[in-house]
C-alpha cells in the first residue's frame, strides 16, 4: 500500500515539478520583456548568454501571483535573489529555533550532554 502511493506522489511530484518549470518559464519571458534588463538591487546590466544569470523575483513570494502588468515582479540577478531569499530563511530558521518553548525536554538533555563533554574536555 504505501508503495503505491509513494509512486503515485513522486508522479504527481514529477508533474507538479513540470508545470512549475513551464509556468516559470512563462512569466520569466513576459518579465523580460516589460522590463529592462537590470538588476533591481545591484544595478548590474545583463543580454546575451548573460541573461540567464537574470532571475523573476516575486515580491509577495507568490510564485502563482502574475498579474499582467508585472506589479509582482522583480528582475534580480541570481547573486541578489539568493540573498532576498536568505535572508527570509534566517528569519524563518530564527522564529522556529526560538529558545524558551515550554515542554521542550529535547534541548534540556542536549545542552546537558554538551556541558558533560566541556567538562570532560576540562578534566582530561
Ligand atoms: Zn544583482
Ligand atoms: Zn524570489
Amino acid at each position: 500500500m504505501s508503495v503505491k502511493n509513494n509512486q503515485k506522489n513522486k508522479t504527481n511530484l514529477d508533474e507538479a515539478l513540470r508545470a512549475q518549470k513551464e509556468r516559470e518559464n512563462t512569466y520569466r519571458e513576459r518579465a523580460l520583456k516589460l522590463f529592462p534588463w537590470v538588476c533591481g538591487h545591484c544595478g548590474r546590466e545583463f543580454d546575451g548568454k548573460r541573461l540567464r544569470e537574470l532571475t523573476v523575483h516575486h515580491r509577495d513570494h507568490n510564485h502563482d501571483y502574475n498579474p499582467p502588468d508585472g506589479s509582482n515582479w522583480e528582475l534580480l540577478c541570481i547573486y541578489c535573489h539568493d540573498n532576498e531569499h536568505s535572508r527570509d530563511q534566517v528569519a524563518d530558521a530564527y522564529d522556529q529555533d526560538s529558545p524558551g518553548r515550554p515542554g521542550k525536554k529535547g534541548s534540556g538533555v542536549q545542552a546537558f550532554a554538551g556541558l558533560a563533554d566541556l567538562l570532560k574536555g576540562k578534566l582530561s
